[in-house]
């Protein structure tokens, strides 16, 4: 349980306020290019429907090219409108409704990925899919991995794997790394801290390593919300068990997209959290280490 009684009784995540105003901007306190560069796709309803179901027409949050993060070398991160949960810590609260997107084909973010090929090659780097929730948009994504694959491009997911049924088998095929974001490992904190279950996070994650995928695991340590020694306990625990992880990365709690929340016109329930302390970050590091995995 946590310890600090943040949150309402009986409510689970983070509530959502209807706004009309879109809100298209730059990711957390990372700073992306919005969708600049790329053509926001109007056509009418019915049109957008058909592409939308073909996977050819995405909502788009966000793009930027990052190193260092995301997956290995110098990576175009593209940020998927729409997510499921509801993460009271979110640093993208303005990805979670997929209306607050832009649309955008497909083809105009591969031609994208082809012009930074040459840079991929240098680096080692790729297309890392990420959101809000790829998975929430599964034809598009599964559009961008197929494109990817065919130029030759390493591709990789950002998923909390809740959505891990949506993910086809040929969807596998094309990802040669998952980064699954593994929120909790208690199921009643789970749903304190998301608002959802945990159980098809764990089954995708057991899915993606029977598929021999690489999987770097991420885990947001926030005091009071995720750092009960045994919560941290039931993640490691987990994670030992998948043979496909070649890191964790415990990522600590910080306050840098609590200015979404405000502009959202959404509760913040974290506004008085502070990050962990090194103290705290070694600790839950160390539990990681103590199962035999590599920490970051
Ligand atoms: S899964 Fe990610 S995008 Fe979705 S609510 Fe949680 S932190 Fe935000």
């Amino acid at each position: 349980m946590s310890t600090t009684g943040l949150g309402v009784p009986g409510q689970h995540g983070a509530p959502i306020v209807e706004r009309d105003t879109p809100l298209v901007g730059g990711a957390a306190a990372r700073t992306t290019s919005g969708t600049a560069g790329l053509e926001v796709h109007e056509a009418p309803r019915s049109e957008t429907f058909a592409l939308v179901r073909a996977g050819d027409l995405g909502s788009l949050h966000s793009w930027e090219l990052v190193t260092a993060v995301d997956g290995p070398g110098t990576r175009l991160t593209v940020f998927l409108s729409g997510c499921p949960l509801r993460c009271l810590y979110c640093h993208n609260p303005d990805t979670m409704e997929m209306r607050r997107g832009e649309p955008v084909l497909a083809d105009d973010l591969l031609t994208r990925v082809e012009r930074y090929r040459p840079v991929f090659r240098a680096t080692g780097g790729g297309l890392t899919i990420s959101g809000g929730e790829p998975l929430m948009q599964p034809a598009f994504t599964r559009r961008l991995l197929r494109g990817a694959k065919e130029l030759g491009v390493h591709t990789a997911i950002d998923t909390s794997g809740f959505l891990g049924s949506a993910c086809t088998d040929d969807m596998l095929d094309d990802l040669d790394l998952v980064l699954l974001d593994v929120k909790s490992g208690l199921p009643e904190t789970y749903r304190r801290v998301t608002g959802r279950d945990l159980q098809p996070t764990l089954d995708f994650g057991a899915r993606v390593a029977d598929h021999g995928i690489e999987t770097w695991v991420r885990f947001v340590l926030v005091p009071g919300l995720t750092d009960e020694p045994a919560n941290v306990a039931a993640v490691a625990e987990y994670v030992a068990t998948l043979s496909t992880v070649t890191r964790v990365e415990v990522l600590p709690f910080h306050q840098m997209g609590r200015d979404k929340w405000d502009a959202l016109g959404m509760r913040y329930e974290l506004a008085d959290t502070r990050p962990p302390t090194p103290e705290l970050v070694e600790r839950v590091r160390g539990q990681f280490r103590e199962r035999g995995l590599t920490v970051y």
